[in-house]
């Protein structure tokens, strides 16, 4: 029943993790809005308003220009009117004839003219079939608002001329006297009507134009975005198909401008990537199983043995203990080495760096391997300099310098002896050297065994417990701290790890050369 109850349980988790997922993927989505929308809206939204501000700008510049014209025109048609009134009506129009003769005037000049009483009353021209008395005349004959207006623009002088606006026009008024003694008004309007009518079609137009603009930037933007947005779209699907495991996808932005081809570049050396990882963790998997399993079968054998054979025999028992505990001790390093490489490159732990005494630090490291020398008989040479300070995480570069000394004492030759160099190399830097005896290493290999879970074919012939993760532990150790390292190696003659480590001054030192 627990067994049942177990999976259930893993399942429900599972759902719940995948609702949450789909529901931030779906609000994520709510919240951005799609480049495609975005062109689309701003582009058009653009063009609009820079149609809506020149059309706007061009009407009220010609408005401007249309009310000076109008006020300079309607100053020299009144001038004009007034001195051919001044010399009278020519015989044509018949003696006194001042209604014909201005309205004459004002259908040659285009203008509103009339002259006026002093109470507002039109004198000339009359139209003598309407009557003062009915709302007809009051409408269009009464003109004595026009006429205070005009009285209100004139000086106080006799004889006066203005030009103002008044309603709706430009007026050119003048007072003067007609018949020797009856100070008359000259009421010469220019009407804004002609512009209002230019300016409201023009108006019009601006709108036309505008909604014609909107329609057309919406299409422009409208495929823009496509062309621009489709090799996103396509490089996303890629993207999608690449993170559920195809390895095959090949991004490409050649003709879509540089940044996508930039884009494309990362997501193909991405993938590139990926697969390598994919294929080492895989190889991983096999390698890790199969050096596990190694190890188990053999405590598994051997603790058979001391159960059914050596169990009262001391001798044959402690030797037999003697293998499973060499075993166990394979698997504990296999389990350690797996535990501090994902350790190291998750960026978790960050670097403690501290003032260390290398050549001391050496010794305790080198005491590790004591047992071996003790044990199996390992010779260690070991020359080394006094004094060299540096600067670095103690625990990882031990690590590191210990996972060098390893590799040497397994890869050795049948010498069994392992050279360990700490040498001043210059003022600001001293060399770190682990040297074996070995097969060495294949020119074509040297680049490869620092990846992760790289094992030489050849190791595996050696009774070497290994897993292809220790160099790569000791790379990522030294490019975090950004030391030089690398190996040097002769086939048959043995290989040369180095580490170059900055040299920084003792307190001692400090002192001397302060003295
Ligand atoms: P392993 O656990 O297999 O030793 P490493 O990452 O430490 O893994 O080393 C990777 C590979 O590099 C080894 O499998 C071996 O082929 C090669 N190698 C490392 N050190 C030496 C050495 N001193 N001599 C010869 N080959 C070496």
């Amino acid at each position: 029943m627990d067994g049942n109850k177990k999976p259930d349980t893993n399942r429900k988790s599972e759902t719940a993790g995948s609702k949450t997922r789909a529901r931030r993927d779906f609000h994520r989505k709510q919240r951005s809005t799609s480049i495609f929308f975005l062109l689309c809206s701003l582009f058009t939204a653009f063009s609009l308003i820079l149609v809506l501000v020149f059309g706007l700008t061009q009407r009220y510049l010609v408005k401007e220009s249309y009310k000076q014209e109008a006020s300079y025109a309607v100053a020299d048609k009144g001038e004009k009117i007034s001195d051919a009134l001044k010399q009278g009506p020519p015989p044509m129009f018949g003696e006194n004839n001042y209604s014909g003769y201005l309205r004459f005037l004002s259908a040659s000049f285009e203008v509103q003219a009339v002259v006026l009483d002093d109470s507002g009353h039109i004198i000339f021209p009359r139209e003598p079939s309407v009557d003062e008395s009915s709302p007809e005349w009051e409408k269009h004959y009464n003109l004595s608002a026009k006429l205070d207006l005009l009285k209100a623009n004139l000086s106080g002088d006799e004889d006066g001329v203005v030009l103002y606006e008044g309603d709706g026009e430009y007026v050119y008024g003048e007072r003067f006297m007609l018949y020797g003694d009856t100070p008359v008004y000259l009421h010469v309007g220019n009407s804004l009507e002609l512009m209002e009518t230019t300016l409201s079609r023009m108006g019009a137009r601006i709108l036309t134009t505008a909604l014609f603009v909107m329609i057309l930037s919406f299409a422009v933007s409208f495929a823009l975005s496509g062309w621009l947005v489709g090799p996103i779209t396509e490089m996303t699907k890629k993207a999608q198909a690449l993170a559920s495991g195809d390895f095959n996808v090949d991004f490409q932005g050649k003709e879509f401008g540089r940044e996508l081809v930039e884009l494309a570049d990362a997501l193909n050396f991405a993938r590139d990537e990926l697969s390598k990882t994919d294929r080492m963790q895989k190889e991983l998997i096999a390698n890790v199983s199969h050096d596990f399993k190694t190890p188990l079968t053999m405590i598994k054998a051997y603790a058979s043995m001391i159960v059914e054979i050596s169990g009262n025999n001391p001798e044959k028992r402690n030797k037999h203990a003697g293998v499973i505990i060499e075993e166990a001790d394979r698997l504990a390093s296999l389990v350690s080495d797996v535990l501090d490489l994902s350790k190291i490159r998750s960026d978790i732990e960050q670097l403690q760096a501290e003032r260390l005494d290398m050549s001391a630090y050496l010794d305790e490291i080198l005491s590790r391997f004591s047992y071996l020398k003790e044990m199996q008989g390992y010779k260690f040479v070991v020359e080394r300099d006094e004094g060299l300070f540096t600067i670095v995480d103690k625990t990882k570069i031990g690590q590191a310098l210990y996972n060098l000394i390893g590799n040497a004492v397994n890869y050795t030759g049948e010498d069994k002896t392992v050279c360990v160099r700490l040498k001043r190399q210059s003022e600001e830097i001293f060399r770190f050297e682990v040297r074996d005896t070995g097969a060495g290493i294949k020119k074509e290999e040297l680049g490869e065994i620092w990846d992760r879970y790289y094992r030489s074919s050849s190791a595996h012939k050696r009774p070497v417990s290994g897993t292809g993760l220790g160099l790569s532990i000791v790379k990522t150790i030294l490019e975090k701290h950004g030391f030089a390292f690398g190996v040097e190696s002769e086939e048959g003659k043995g290989s040369t790890f180095y580490v170059d480590f900055p040299l920084v001054k003792t307190l001692d030192s400090d002192t001397e050369s302060g003295v």
